[in-house]
């Protein structure tokens, strides 16, 4: 295709823009500051619950800033960048395309149908090798998904396909760690938590200073043990039963989940987006988040996957109404105005 060939000669974010301008008008209008993002460095907005036109949330209680796109039924790719890691593939951002480990929750086509393009994106723009991560039953489909590409474009992708099951920790850069478990939803699905291994101080040094501590190590005293930190949790499609039936998914500091409806049964049945619908797709309404806030030891909590059925603003004004008082500054709308469709 001559375009291809034409973009190998533009910087690298001008290949970017390229392509994300060339996206059918549908997407430009879904995702609106396509246009207006002023660069592609992770420009940080401090978590703001009433900021939800940017696709990027400050998660300072991990140190780690989450990046990406959420419409349930349309597209769900968020990046937690500090961590090189994507969740899911529905679709593909600038922000996306640089993530070399993409872990995928589950088969639908808006949380796993950009995975080729993501690949190739990849390869076009010399990013290095990708690992994908999926359960051992969906990954040979989503392979022969990608060889199939990889023939179309006659070019193979550098990628490496991992098989995870729930509870088996898998290691990425550094310290981290992903550990899937097992999520509820209409076909199978897992969630995952994004954890870090650390030392923790054994309690008989606890009241020991610094250079007393310093010195134990020094004499060979082993002063600390091995301690896995539960960082963020990304619960991909499901009902809260995925969270609830899993302690340490839902005892991560950040969870990111999915609640796709608001909706009230006797205020517009129509609709379809109360309790039983929601539980019907196996999704997630406000009632079980407000239900079983109780079950969660997080500092923050990202609400993701909003219905195009709401407006963000009638999600905030649910969320204002109904959460109480000590869970108003922990509850982040993950969103970017997914009315205009
Ligand atoms: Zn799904």
């Amino acid at each position: 295709m001559p375009t291809v060939f034409l973009q190998e000669e533009l910087p690298e974010e001008a290949q970017i823009w390229s392509l994300l301008k060339a996206l059918p008008l549908t997407h430009r209008r879904l995702s609106r500051s396509v246009d207006s993002l002023p660069s592609l460095e992770p420009g940080i907005v401090p978590g703001n619950r009433m900021d939800g036109s940017d696709h990027k949330l400050d998660l300072a209680a991990v140190h780690m800033t989450l990046h990406g796109r959420s419409i349930a039924g349309i597209y769900t790719s968020l990046q937690i960048p500090e961590a090189k890691l994507c969740f899911d593939c529905g679709t593909i951002t600038p922000q996306s395309i640089r993530m070399p480990h993409l872990a995928l929750t589950h088969g639908h086509m808006d949380h796993a149908g950009g995975v080729a393009s993501y690949l190739g994106q990849r390869k076009l723009l010399r990013l290095g090798p990708t690992t994908i991560y999926a359960a051992e039953d969906l990954l040979p489909s989503i392979q022969s998904v990608v060889e199939i590409w990889e023939r179309v474009q006659g070019n193979p992708y550098e990628v490496k396909y991992q098989a995870v099951r729930p509870g088996e920790y898998q290691e990425l850069d550094g310290k981290l760690l992903l550990r899937p478990y097992p999520s509820v939803h209409s076909i199978p699905a897992l969630g995952y938590t994004l954890c870090r291994t650390a030392r923790k101080l054994k309690p008989e040094y606890k009241d020991l200073s610094g250079p007393e501590i310093a010195s134990r190590r020094r004499a060979g005293d082993e002063v600390s043990d091995p301690h896995i930190e539960h960082l963020v949790t990304f619960t991909g499609d499901s009902t809260i039963e995925g969270l609830l039936n899993d302690p340490i998914a839902r005892s991560a500091r950040v969870i990111i989940s999915e609640c796709s409806f608001y909706g009230d049964e006797d205020a517009d049945p129509a609709l379809r987006t109360n309790v039983q619908h929601a539980h019907a797709g196996r999704h997630t309404h406000i009632d079980d988040i407000i239900g079983n806030l109780d079950q969660f030891g997080c500092e923050t909590l990202v609400l993701m996957h909003l219905s195009r059925k709401h407006t963000p603003e009638e999600a905030f004004a649910a969320l204002e109404s109904r959460l109480p008082a000590a869970w108003k500054d922990k509850v982040l709308l993950f969103h970017h105005g997914n009315r205009a469709i």
